[in-house]
């Protein structure tokens, strides 16, 4: 690889790397994007559907949209914002779950958010299934809810952790995709696609770094890939980097898989409401029905259910989500829906998961990962956001951060 001007490699190109190229190459740094997909975005990914509509496979949600970067970048880009509230801010569908066990279920919700705070504030850093009311009524309900959240139930998240994160509730849409937005920005930068890092040598004067397309030498390096891909050593740090691999290891991705459904007769329901397949579990899928008012249900799987769902292959997705839409609706339902889109996050070789939680006694964890080495490795990522990880706004954060702190050793 013809590489000899490269002055900063940035491994991973999801909306941490992105950002953080972009940040480097504004400010005149000789720069290179190396990704191992065919595509820009890692889990930010946009897909068309044969009618038109965009489909966000990964992130789809502005969190936190009044101080999220990615809104002022789709408006710049032309990109469309949905301000509907997000179903899980609105009641649900009443069939299955009538408004009084609703106003319950609420109240449990609200009650167990208040231990879970104060057992966030002792020093030892436990799981947040402490909090849960013993054999309390909606422990199930209170359980998917921690599976699309973290991607994991309650008793895998550290609760120090998860009370870290900060959230506006102020929660938008991009009617393109939000995957669409984040690949755009990074398409006139200077990138490879197709090449995935294996290892990075920084024993030398410069950095060298081991491509699946031949090597590169730099004087920086930011790694922006996933905290799980770290944790499995599928970069090999030469000499190497225990503190980070331990780091990352206290980091997993938690599971979350999205499947698309084309609904006949969409238009009997509210547009943009939800409801749970089931109110007395865990493993229960989230069914967001006519989200933008498009004729479709966005089911979303977490934690355990969406392993197993995950081990069956595609169409266990589906299968799943039939049998609980025809337990709710009636056996004719099944005419009205066919699948559209599912992608297996899990399985996905450059995620293998959806987001990061931190395991019980890892809080602390996502700073250690998002130390720099010798001003020479830094690194980014969702992971190593302390207060908006999981999001794709926390990745921007550390993708810009990243480069400052690249920016800055170079001054030195
Ligand atoms: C189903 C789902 C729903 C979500 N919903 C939301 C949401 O509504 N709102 C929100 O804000 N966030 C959401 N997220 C989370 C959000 O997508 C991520 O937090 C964010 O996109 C992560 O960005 P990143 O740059 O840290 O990592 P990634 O996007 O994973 O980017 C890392 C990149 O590194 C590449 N890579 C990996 N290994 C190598 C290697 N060896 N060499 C070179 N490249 C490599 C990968 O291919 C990838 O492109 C969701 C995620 C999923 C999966």
């Amino acid at each position: 690889m013809a590489n000899d001007d490269v002055e900063v490699v940035i491994i991973g190109g999801g909306a941490a790397g992105i950002a953080a190229t972009r940040r480097l190459h504004d400010a005149g740094t000789r720069c290179l994007l190396v990704e191992a997909r065919p595509r820009l975005g890692g889990r930010a990914f946009s897909v068309i559907d044969p009618s038109g509509f965009a489909l966000d496979l990964g992130c789809g949600w502005l969190h936190s949209a009044d101080r999220n970067p990615w809104l002022e970048i789709a408006t710049e880009q032309g990109a469309s914002i949905d301000k509907t509230p997000p179903p899980w801010m609105r009641s649900a569908l009443e069939i299955g779950f009538p408004p009084a066990e609703q106003k319950e279920f609420h109240a449990a919700v609200g009650s167990f958010f208040v231990r879970l705070e104060r057992l966030a504030q002792n020093e030892s850093d436990v799981a947040g299934s402490a909090a849960l009311e013993p054999g309390g009524r909606w422990n199930g309900l209170i359980n998917a809810m921690s599976t699309y959240i973290s991607g994991a139930e309650w008793d895998r998240v550290s609760a120090k952790d998860f009370d870290r994160y900060d959230d506006s509730g102020v929660n938008w849409r991009v009617i393109e995709g939000l995957g669409t937005v984040i690949s755009a920005y990074g398409a006139d930068l200077p990138r490879v696609l197709d090449c995935r890092v294996v290892g990075i040598d920084h024993s030398g004067k410069r950095l060298r770094i081991e491509t699946t397309r031949g090597a590169i030498a730099a004087d920086q390096v930011i790694v922006a890939i996933p905290s799980s891909l770290l944790a499995k050593e599928q970069l090999a740090f030469v000499p190497a980097l225990p503190q980070k691999i331990e780091a990352a290891q206290g980091l997993p991705l938690g599971l979350d898989d999205k499947l698309f459904v084309a609904l006949d007769g969409a238009a009997e329901f509210e547009k943009d409401i939800r409801l749970f397949g089931h109110t007395d579990r865990a493993a229960t899928g989230g069914y967001h029905m006519r989200p933008f008012g498009r004729p479709m249900i966005e089911v979303y799987f977490g934690g355990r259910l969406a392993w197993e769902l995950e081990a069956g292959g595609d169409a266990a997705f589906f299968d799943f989500a039939l049998s609980e839409l025809v337990n709710l609706f009636g056996a004719g339902f099944a005419s009205r829906v066919r699948p559209l889109q599912v992608h297996r996050w899990g399985h996905d070789p450059f995620s293998l998961g959806s987001y990061s939680f931190a395991l019980p006694g890892s809080a602390d964890c996502r700073q250690t990962l998002a130390a720099p080495v010798d001003d020479r490795l830094f690194f980014a990522g969702e992971a190593c956001s302390a207060s908006d990880f999981s999001t794709a706004h926390g990745a921007w954060q550390t993708g810009v951060n990243a480069a400052e702190q690249v920016i800055v050793a170079r001054k030195d």
